[in-house]
């Protein structure tokens, strides 16, 4: 099961004007609903914490006033809901800047497998916790890309962190790095990164979706995790920018692998 993430194709020029201006409108139209939905999911995103952290507060003031362990339990609900406010504004704006980018190639150039170990070792806490244990292959070799050390850290950290979120506990976490020496439509050498985990897995009609803002396959679940639902797009748009690729291949009940294809070389445009 694999789905390929790549920019929408901007539609096949068409011959005649007035189909174009009927295709522009429409287009304009999809992207003013696209614009639409994305403020509703962000209010709704923000307004669930400030409804529940509004209700604690009056629960505090009124019937749980003298109740010191009930006040130290809604405290620690408020702070949980906070943290997922707050992770949500960084999000965003991760998001905006990432888009806003999005067309400026990266200027700089990345020791990738060094960003991966110390991306792994930043995590190293958490992915303790989990009771994941860690597999890697191909990131001690010397290595430098064209890229954004701090954009490339951001995609493996989403991708590391999810492995571990979705994983499962007590599950093997494969982290490796190879040479491809003809990457077909990057038509040239490329080094791809898989983050290969051996959770639950993923439903193929999710797969193409996994991608858009605030897209879930079991919001709950989810949301239990600490997620905003906005890391894959983030990964999207900073994979966009790189000329990269992003794959994702999952089998249900096995797990699930994404792979991120960098090319070698800065190239053309
Ligand atoms: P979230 O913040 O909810 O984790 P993401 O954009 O990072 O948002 O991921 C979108 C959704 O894709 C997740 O909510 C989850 O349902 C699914 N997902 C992402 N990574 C994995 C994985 N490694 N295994 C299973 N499901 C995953």
């Amino acid at each position: 099961i694999l789905a390929e993430v790549t920019v929408a194709p901007l539609p096949a020029a068409l011959g005649r004007g007035a189909t174009i201006a009927v295709q522009d409108r429409s287009m304009a139209e999809e992207a003013e609903q696209m614009r639409r939905d994305f403020v509703a999911n962000v209010s709704h995103e923000l307004k669930t914490p400030l409804t529940a952290m509004t209700g604690f507060i009056e629960t505090l003031r009124g019937p749980a006033r003298d109740d010191a362990r009930a006040r130290d339990r809604f405290l620690d609900i408020m702070e949980r809901e906070a943290g997922r406010m707050n992770r949500l504004i960084s999000d965003l704006l991760s998001l905006s800047r990432v888009q806003a980018e999005e067309r400026q190639r990266p200027a700089g150039r990345v020791d990738l497998p060094g960003l991966l170990r110390g991306t792994l070792a930043m995590l190293g806490p958490r992915i303790e916790a989990a009771g994941v244990v860690v597999r890697t292959q191909g990131l001690d070799q010397p290595l430098r890309l064209p890229g954004d050390t701090d954009q490339l850290t951001q995609v493996f950290q989403n991708l590391i962190e999810n492995a571990v979120k979705y994983g499962g506990s007590g599950g093997v976490l494969r982290v490796s790095l190879s040479r491809i020496p003809h990457e077909a439509v990057l038509r040239g050498p490329a080094w791809a990164v898989t983050i290969e985990d051996h959770g639950d897995g993923i439903e193929e009609q999710h797969l193409p979706r996994l991608t858009e803002r605030f897209y879930r396959v079991d919001g709950h679940r989810a949301r239990a995790q600490g997620g905003t639902g906005l890391g894959l797009a983030i990964v999207k748009h900073i994979v966009n920018r790189h000329r990269g690729r992003l794959r994702i291949d999952s089998r249900v009940g096995e797990g699930s692998r994404f792979t991120v294809v960098l090319p070698e070389t800065a190239g053309r445009g």
